[in-house]
């Protein structure tokens, strides 16, 4: 497959409906400009690629709304060169446009089949995170401290794994709620116990899994 001026066009009038949106954060729109989403979803559905939905991935997943994408990301205010943990791999497009922004990208799937898809699409576009097939509620302690951290999967709760794994002054971004509805959560560890906690709007994200719901 490849990106053409189609595609090119396409993205661009997504930036636009981003920006109608409510997304302003410049480079988070210039990545989501760059990053060829529809690359990253199969062939077949290349007409629903620059729409602004979820779509599935396989695997019983989907690859976020650009939307969310970009609310997520501006959340993050990635700086070049930050250290940052994605849990929640899954089509690699989230990964692709933290790259663009110049941060190291560290991430967890916990989905054999498409983290094995990422681990080659990935490079294959000239992005090259560290991926990792594991669970993504124990983070990646051996890599750990991370300037910043985003979970792209609905969580019922903080793990504190990620808490502790967060550098100090670095931000937690995930979404938490026990069922199908989240609230956009932010975490600002001010030192190494305390955080400050803001939260924003709502979201609805495949689940987190925990190991006891592991079904491969
Ligand atoms: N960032 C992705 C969004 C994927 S949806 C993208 O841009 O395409 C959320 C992903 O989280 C799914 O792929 C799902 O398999 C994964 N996931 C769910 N529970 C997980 C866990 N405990 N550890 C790591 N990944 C998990």
């Amino acid at each position: 497959m490849t990106d053409t001026f189609k595609h090119k066009g396409l993205r661009k009038k997504l930036v636009g409906e981003l920006k109608l949106k409510g997304i302003l954060d410049e480079n988070v729109l210039k990545a989501i400009e760059t990053v060829p989403r529809h690359l990253f979803m199969d062939e077949a559905f290349l007409e629903f690629a620059y729409k602004d939905t979820a779509f599935q991935i396989g695997a019983g997943q989907t690859i976020s709304q650009p939307y969310t994408v970009a609310y997520q990301t501006a959340l993050l205010r990635i700086k070049k060169g930050e250290k940052v943990l994605e849990i929640g791999t899954g089509s690699g497009y989230q990964t692709a446009v933290l790259m663009e922004l110049g941060a190291k990208v560290y991430s967890i799937e916990r989905q054999k089949s498409l983290f094995d898809k990422a681990k080659i699409l990935l490079p294959n576009l000239g992005y090259n995170p560290k991926l990792y097939y594991g669970d993504g509620y124990k983070g990646l302690p051996n890599y750990a401290p991370f300037d910043k951290i985003l979970v792209t999967a609905g969580a019922p709760f903080i793990p504190e794994d990620l808490k502790s794994q967060l550098q100090i002054g670095g931000i937690l971004v995930i979404p938490v709620g026990e069922g199908s509805v989240q609230i956009m959560t932010v975490l600002d560890k001010v030192s190494e116990d305390s955080f400050e906690k803001e939260e924003f709007k709502e979201f609805r994200f495949v689940p987190l899994l925990e190991d006891k719901d592991w079904r491969e």
